[in-house]
């Protein structure tokens, strides 16, 4: 699957809006004040297109958790909009906000964030317990049978492996089958092949259970699972790839370590799809 996230005000109002998951609109993320000034993001535009798998990746310090926190209301933007389907985030009180992300939005982290109390079954049906809603049984059932952990419900998470209790807490974050997921950087503390069976989920839960990931890494390898990448430098997004390979990634990542310069060669601009603004034009 071809797809490609839009990331300038001009390509996101050119496209149909109900294609985005998300979109962050000239987005600007400020912390601190005089010398403790950081500028996070900087006017920075992204659609996130729905049904895809899309990777986040850049230098340390780039932005990429302030975006994610963002996009998912759990920081507030100095200036822009940020948009969760078609509900803008700054219009909301927090008792909505609160609602929004606890019934639209998944998030799995670094690390892992299971309660070590709770078996694995009720770990999963965790949010849907604090939302006090009945769970969808089918889902949960297509949910439990995709990270194969069936036999391992009674299980508390100390009694799971790494690779095990990240996919638990994927399931948690897909049991109120969200609008979006989030994960930062969730596989950051496994090893590789632990690592593997998590990206493989995620991957699964958007091409058979039509989810929308959006995943940080640094990794390639974990890069090359996604339909799409993006590259932050500085605030801003400095470029995408679309069907991204582990050496595509590299290659690009090489190229320009910083994630550098405002001009993405052709093959990325092809993948920003048709559109007349000069390369890196108004971002
Ligand atoms: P990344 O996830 O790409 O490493 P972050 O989004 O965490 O980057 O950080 C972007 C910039 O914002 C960095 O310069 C960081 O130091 C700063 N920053 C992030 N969170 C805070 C905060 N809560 N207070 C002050 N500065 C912050
Ligand atoms: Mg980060």
């Amino acid at each position: 699957m071809t797809v490609a996230a839009a990331t300038t005000p001009e390509a996101l109002a050119g496209s149909a809006q109900d294609g985005f998951a998300a979109r962050a609109v000239e987005v600007t993320k400020v912390y601190g004040q005089g010398d403790a000034r950081v500028v996070a993001l900087d006017r920075l535009t992204l659609g996130i297109p729905k049904g895809a798998y899309t990777a986040i990746m850049g230098p340390s310090g780039s932005g990429k958790s302030t975006l994610m926190h963002c996009l998912a209301g759990l920081d507030s933007v100095t200036a822009g909009e940020v948009y969760v389907g078609d509900v803008e985030l700054g219009r909301l009180n927090d008792k909505r906000l609160t609602r929004l992300r606890r019934d639209r939005i998944g998030f799995v982290f670094q690390a892992f964030n299971l309660v070590p109390t709770l078996t694995a079954g009720e770990n999963i049906t965790l949010p849907l317990d604090i939302a006090g809603t009945r769970p969808d049984r089918a889902w949960l059932d297509t949910v439990i049978d995709t990270i194969g952990l069936r036999d391992r419900l009674s299980h508390r998470p100390a009694e799971l492996s790494g690779g095990q209790q990240q996919r638990l807490a994927c399931a948690r974050a897909l049991a109120t089958r969200p609008q979006i997921i989030f994960a930062d950087e969730p596989t950051g503390n496994l090893d590789s092949r632990s690592g593997a069976e998590v990206l493989a989920f995620l991957r699964r839960s958007v091409r058979e259970m039509g989810q929308t990931v959006v995943m940080v890494t640094h990794d390639p390898v974990a890069a090359g699972y996604a339909d799409l990448v993006i590259f932050l430098s500085d605030g801003r997004i400095a470029g995408q790839l679309a069907e991204p390979t582990a050496e595509r990634v590299l290659e690009r990542l090489r190229r320009r370590p910083a994630g550098g310069t405002q001009d993405p060669d052709p093959a990325e601009r092809a993948a920003d799809g048709p559109r007349s603004a000069p390369p890196g034009g108004s971002q």
